[in-house]
């Protein structure tokens, strides 16, 4: 079989070509900055392909240092795009720098190398893959919680890539197989056999990411609550087991409190709707500064919140007194009037550990007791209150509505 460097060239020009315009077609919009540059990638390493192909027809024309100067920006535009994506999915990382760097020098040094063949396309293929490693060891360390299968394989795309262009640097500085960049010979060949595989496996890594993305999003949608940020009923019930779990393992105290805003129905009526959204982000705000990483907040459902403390009651009341006073003071500083909050609290046996919603059941017990006595307090469910407290919630002055 004959291999023609110039055919195999323009296919994969046309194939890097036509994943760039069907990407949008199948991706459809909107889509993530992420997936935007990696389109964008595609399109620019299919630009740089049929650009270099170009200057090979028109050799010797003035045209020609034109057309290899502009396939090497457009690699290297194309190369930024891949570091721009990478980074959205793992975070950013300190080598984004060097290998902007490498993107900005490997077409300068072109130029600046432009009347040698074999010195400008050492240099390019030099910086080139150094940039591509620099990719690689991007995808070995995540900045964030990433699946490894992708990364793996795009690390590996990325060692293959770079050490062929280090190896045609050194062939075009120490030999004479490579006196042009389209010219047939086997070290051309297995560049463009290695460079189209890996452009095929490189597709593979970015829309397994870009799915690992979708599914995310989609996660993030499904378990929190879209005007607090907060996690949302669902999200609660599916971490709940877990805590019972460890708290009876570890006998730990675990205590379900719900809060709910009192008169809430008032402050949309009285400010509108919008301030009443406000007031409810604004306690999501409490709630997560308050609540330890390892424990649980979430929106049960209009304004209540419901959390899992690991916490006996006097530190569930000691927490409850520190909310109420945070909440107080920001919504008079931010909205111009006082937010109460009413708490009802159940907490797990540890001799016997009840179910959640027979838990959550007990908690809503007690918060209608803390409505009915007058509001802005917090009532202990009675199997599991701590007797000093109860006086002391009891004898605590209603407080006033907004
Ligand atoms: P109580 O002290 O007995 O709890 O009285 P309340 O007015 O706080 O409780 P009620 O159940 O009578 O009213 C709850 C109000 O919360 C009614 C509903 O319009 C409002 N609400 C529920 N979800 C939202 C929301 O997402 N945004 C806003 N602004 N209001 C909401
Ligand atoms: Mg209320
Ligand atoms: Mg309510």
């Amino acid at each position: 079989m004959q291999l023609d460097f110039a055919s195999m060239a323009i296919l994969i020009a046309i194939n890097l070509a036509v994943i760039g315009v069907a990407l949008p077609l199948a991706m459809g919009t909107p889509i993530s900055r992420a997936a935007q540059h990696m389109q964008g990638y595609f399109l620019l390493q299919a630009l740089g392909w049929a650009l270099i192909l170009a200057a090979s027809r028109i050799r010797g024309t003035t045209w020609d240092p034109i057309f290899s100067v502009a396939a090497t920006c457009a690699a290297s535009a194309a190369q930024w795009l891949m570091a721009q994506t990478l980074q959205s999915w793992l975070g950013h990382h300190p080598l984004s720098r060097v290998v902007l760097g490498l993107c900005v020098l490997g077409p300068l040094g072109f130029i600046f190398f432009i009347d040698s063949t074999a010195q400008r396309m050492a240099w390019y293929s030099l910086c080139h893959g150094l940039s591509i490693a620099c990719l690689g060891w991007m995808c070995l360390q995540p900045q964030r919680p990433a699946a490894p299968y992708w990364r793996y394989l795009m690390a590996g795309c990325a060692l293959v890539m770079s050490c062929s262009l280090f190896t045609r640097a050194y062939l075009a500085t120490y030999t004479q197989w490579l006196n042009a960049f389209t010219q047939d010979g086997v070290a051309n060949h297995v560049f463009a056999v290695i460079a189209q595989v890996c452009g095929s496996l490189v597709l593979v890594c970015m829309l397994v990411a870009w799915r690992d993305e979708t599914n995310q999003k989609l996660r993030e949608l499904a378990m929190n609550d879209q005007l607090t940020g907060l996690a949302n009923r669902h999200a609660l019930l599916q971490a709940a087991p877990l805590m019972q779990a460890l708290a009876k393992r570890q006998q730990l105290p675990l205590a379900v409190l719900l809060l709910d805003i009192d008169h809430f129905k008032d402050v949309n009526d009285q400010h509108g709707h919008s301030v009443g959204d406000q007031a409810l982000q604004l306690l999501a705000r409490a709630l997560k500064s308050e609540v330890r990483s390892d424990e649980m907040a979430a929106r049960w459902g209009g304004e209540e919140f419901c959390l899992l403390l690991y916490a006996h009651p006097a530190a569930v009341d000691a927490f409850y007194q520190r909310l109420c006073v945070m909440v107080q003071q920001q919504s008079l500083q931010e909205l111009g009037f006082a937010l109460h909050l009413s708490g009802g609290c159940a907490l797990q046996s540890l001799q016997q550990p009840q179910s959640l919603p027979q838990l959550l059941q007990h908690a809503d017990t007690a918060l209608y007791e803390a409505k009915s006595n007058g509001r802005g307090r917090l009532v202990f469910e009675r199997t599991s209150i701590a007797p000093a407290l109860a006086p002391a919630r009891a004898a605590q002055e209603p407080s006033p509505a907004p």
